[in-house]
Order: C-alpha cells, then structure tokens, then sequence
C-alpha cells in the first residue's frame, strides 16, 4: 500500500473494452478532461466505443483471445499512444492478476486494485482463509480443498444434505454440484473434482451447505491507497437464470437498515482483509430468515453498478480514476445516503422462450426509451449487427424513483417505450418479472425463474396486448365515425388520425 501522499495526474486512458462499459468509463474520463483510446478487433471496426473514444487502435481479429485479451498488444499500444493508464472495464481482463501486474510492471496504472488483492479473491479458498481473522459469516462447510473424502462425507453429515460441492477456481456460475443425501456423495464428488481440473486446470474443491432458497445481496464498496475503505449499500441480484443476473436493484426491498449495517460492516472487513483499494463489490447469500454469509468478493467494477450510481449519487468510475491517482477517498461513510430506488434490467440478445438461448441479427429497429429516471447505458445504434463473438448484453435499462414503487412504474414504461426490431431480447420476460406479485412484495430468492417462469407466461402476455390493441382499434374506429359524422354537419374538418405506434406489434 502507498502511503505517501503523492498524486500522479493521469491524462490519458485506454478502456481494454468493448461495448457499453467502454463508453460508460470513457464519458467519466471526459468529464474529467482526460483523453481516451479505445481498442478494437475487427468486429468492432464501427462500435460506438471506437467513434466516441479520441484515438482507436485495433488488436486483432474479432475472437477475444485474439484481440481484447492480448496482454502484451495492449500494453505496446500504450506505450506508443503515451497512455498513463488502463480501465479493463469489466470480463476479459478486468479479474486478470498477470495483466494487472504486467501493466504495473510496464510503468502503466492499472485502474484497479493490486494484483495480489485480485489473486487472493480470485480463488474462493484463498479469499476464505484471508478473511478468517476477521468476523465474517461463512456459510457453514469446509474450511479447506478437500483431501480426505471420507473426511468430507463425516462433514457433509454434520452440516446436512442438501450440500454443495464447489470448485475453488469456479466462477460464472459455473463448477458447482448439488448433493441431494448421503448416497450420493462419492460419485458427485468424484465429478466435481475432474469437471474443476478440466474446466478451471485446479481440481481443489469444496463443500458448503446448500441454501434453498437463497437470496444474492452484495455490496459495492470503495478503498483508496492510504486505507480508508466506506461501502455504498446493497444490490439486490437474485433474479438470475443459469446463475447469471438479469434484474438488479438498489436497495434491497427487504435488508433492514440492522441489516445492512452489518453487511456493510462485514463488507469492508473483507476488503481490509486483502489491503482492498479501488471499486470492489462483496457478494453475501443470505437465507430466508435473512441469515446472511460471504460468498465471493469480485475485484472489479460491477455490471450492474449503476443502481449504486443511482441512489448514491456517487460517480464510481471517476472515485476509481481518482483513487488510482492516488488521491485520499472524499467520500466519508456517514457523509453517504440512500436517496431513492433504483432498478437495472439487462437488455440480452437472448430467446426467453427459447431456454435464453443466445440470439444475433441486425437492429433493423432500434429506439431507446426516455424520460424522467430513465437512465441507458448501450453500445449500439439502429442498423447495427449484434456480433456472434462477445457477451450478448445489447443494453442495461437502469431507472430511479423516489421509492420502489416508482422506479418500477417507470421500468415499465420505458420497457414499453424500447422499440428493439431484428432480434430476441430479454424484455418481455423482465417485464412479466417486474409485475409478478413475488418481485413486487420483494420476497423472492434466487429460484424465481424456475418456479415461476414458463415461456407460455410471455405468450399469455402478447395475447394481452393483442387484445388492448383490439380495444384501441376499436375506439380509433369509433373517433372517426364521429369526425365524419361530425363534416356531414358541416362542422371545421379535424384530422382524424391514429397516432398509435405500433411497438406493441413489433417489440420482440
Ligand atoms: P461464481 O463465482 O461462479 O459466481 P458464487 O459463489 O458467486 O459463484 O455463486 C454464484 C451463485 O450460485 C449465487 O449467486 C447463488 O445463486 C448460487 N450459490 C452459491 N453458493 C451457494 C450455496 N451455498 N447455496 C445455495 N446457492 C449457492
């Protein structure tokens, strides 16, 4: 940690990313008068992110390993623009120790925290025992990989089934085995451990108790490079399907303010475990009596950290900009409040009806919703290809309220307004979600998609707005046979047209 006082102006930033995150972290840089250069791979040769950027490079051809994760291309790219610094954004890089070091390395700021706070969390195992000095709720399991499998079944017995069986090395939801009863155990462990090798090259894996009906609530915290660490609340991610979020809110409709106190608390205390500094989000599974435990800590900027944005009013790109300055944190914890709700919905290319299999084609229509509290965070324009090679993220919808109900009201409207032609997308299911009455009375955990969700429900709700569209139909009619009848009277003539749009028809 540095704890000299020295600040190093940073003038010129390169996103090592793509998409909308690129954009979000290069109009922060510009309100800040600093420059930026975007990268590209030849997929992206007309992104936005290459257009709003002030020098574009590219790196390669369209897959990621050939372009956004070549190291080495890069950090020369830096060198030959005289770039001070690197975002990574979030994905490809962002969780990556080498790079973070290599660019350190390279004489570059890594805008992120250090590579060892990265390489610690980045292993559940090791970000465990690093925050066991500390009093952090764990979901009870085994402290250690498991060596000895009798051992593990004697613990799995203790704790009792259901049990969860996880890799060390795991992440995006992925090497992660249910254990139903005792029976089972040898064989799901044996799974596990060549699924982690194969998958992760680290066959350490080990277990914890199964939450049933587990709620995701994270919280998003800030450290500078002199120690002080705050948190800014808690994010609500338990609406997932294949253990990958979709709907995000700040705050929570049910985390006390008891609650968040104490996950703010224990927040922080694992940040300070790994000597934390930049923006870091500590993830929490939490039981239905609100029970609460660490799960992960992520060591980057978080996907759906514009909620946080929302009811804080805290810029976290430019607290990150300004930490990897080297400045003191302006931010003091009593100085933050919560000053409304806030929803994000993720806008996929994706066939809710079709498992959320991934969907690419062109924008043939493309219209943003707007409005008071409606906040689009994109990387795309009308008339362009949603490309095969990347995350299949379009846009994040993100809205504020006063208070839940209304930021809800205005999701709903602008999920109305959105007019996406050419492709699937997820809205219609967010939609359904925001109105069904286990998300409105906010006691709903991380199962709501297999329980609830079925791709008939989106056919119930076209069939709805067929039949209001019928209804406006119909009433258009009848404005028109009272302006007619109203000429044959020799009345002043009114134009006599339906204004209608017709997204319904057209929305996918
Ligand atoms: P990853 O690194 O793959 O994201 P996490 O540990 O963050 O793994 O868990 C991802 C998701 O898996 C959580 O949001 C939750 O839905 C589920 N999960 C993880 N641990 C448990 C557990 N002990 N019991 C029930 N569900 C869990």
């Amino acid at each position: 940690m540095d704890n000299s006082n020295h600040t190093h102006k940073i003038n010129k930033i390169l996103v090592a990313n793509r998409g909308e995150i690129a954009l979000r972290v290069m109009r922060s840089a510009r309100e800040m008068g600093i420059k930026t250069v975007a990268i590209f791979s030849e997929a992206d040769r007309n992104a936005l992110h290459v257009k709003y950027a002030d020098e574009a490079v590219c790196v390669g051809p369209p897959p990621s390993s050939e372009s956004y994760l070549q190291m080495d291309k890069i950090i020369q790219v830096c060198h030959d623009l005289k770039v001070d610094a690197i975002h990574p954004g979030y994905g490809f890089l962002s969780e990556n120790a080498v790079f973070a070091k290599k660019v350190t390395d390279a004489g570059i700021i890594f805008i992120g925290p250090s590579p060892e706070a990265i390489e610690v969390m980045g292993s559940k195992l090791a970000a465990k025992d690093a925050v066991s000095k500390y009093d952090i709720p764990m979901v009870p399991g085994t402290p250690k990989a498991i060596t000895d499998v009798g051992a593990a079944k004697q613990r799995a017995e203790e704790i009792g089934y259901p049990i969860l069986i996880k890799a060390s090395a795991g992440g995006g939801g992925k090497g992660m085995r249910i254990v139903e009863n005792a029976a089972e155990f040898e064989e799901q462990m044996n799974r596990a451990v060549s699924e982690a090798v194969s998958a992760f090259g680290d066959g350490a894996v080990f277990i914890e108790k199964y939450i049933t009906s587990p709620k995701h609530i994270e919280i998003q915290v800030l450290g500078d490079t002199h120690g002080n660490i705050v948190h800014l609340f808690e994010r609500e991610c338990s609406i997932q399907r294949r253990h990958q979020k979709v709907i995000e809110e700040a705050p929570s409709a049910v985390v006390t303010p008891e609650i968040r106190r104490a996950m703010g608390e224990a927040a922080v205390n694992v940040a300070r475990a790994c000597n934390y500094y930049g923006a870091g989000t500590v993830e929490f599974i939490a039981d239905e009596n609100l029970n609460f435990y660490f799960l992960e800590m992520n060591t980057r900027l978080q996907v759906e950290h514009p909620v946080t944005e929302q009811i804080t009013g805290v810029d976290l790109v430019k607290e990150q900009i300004k930490i990897a300055q080297g400045e003191v944190l302006s931010i003091k914890q009593d100085d933050l409040q919560i000053q409304g709700h806030s929803l994000e919905v993720r806008v996929y290319a994706e066939d809710p009806k079709n498992n959320f299999l991934p969907d690419i084609g062109k924008l043939t229509t493309y219209q943003r919703p707007q409005g008071a509290g409606v906040r689009v965070d994109d990387g795309f324009e009308q008339g362009m290809d949603v490309p095969i090679y990347y995350d299949p993220m379009i846009a994040k919808l993100v809205t504020f309220g006063k208070d839940r109900t209304q930021a809800i009201e205005r999701m709903l409207r602008a999920i109305e307004e959105y007019q996406i032609v050419g492709i699937e997308t997820t809205l219609g299911f967010c939609s359904y979600v925001l109105q069904h009455e286990s998300f409105v009375s906010g006691k709903f955990d991380t199962n709501f998609v297999n329980k609830y969700f079925k791709p008939e429900v989106l056919d119930a709700h076209d069939l709805n707005e067929e039949a209001q569209q019928d209804e406006e139909k119909v009433a258009a009619a009848l404005v028109n046979f009272l302006l007619e009848h109203k000429k044959d009277n020799n009345k002043p003539a009114q134009q006599a047209t339906t204004t209608k749009s017709n997204w319904r028809k057209n929305r996918v």
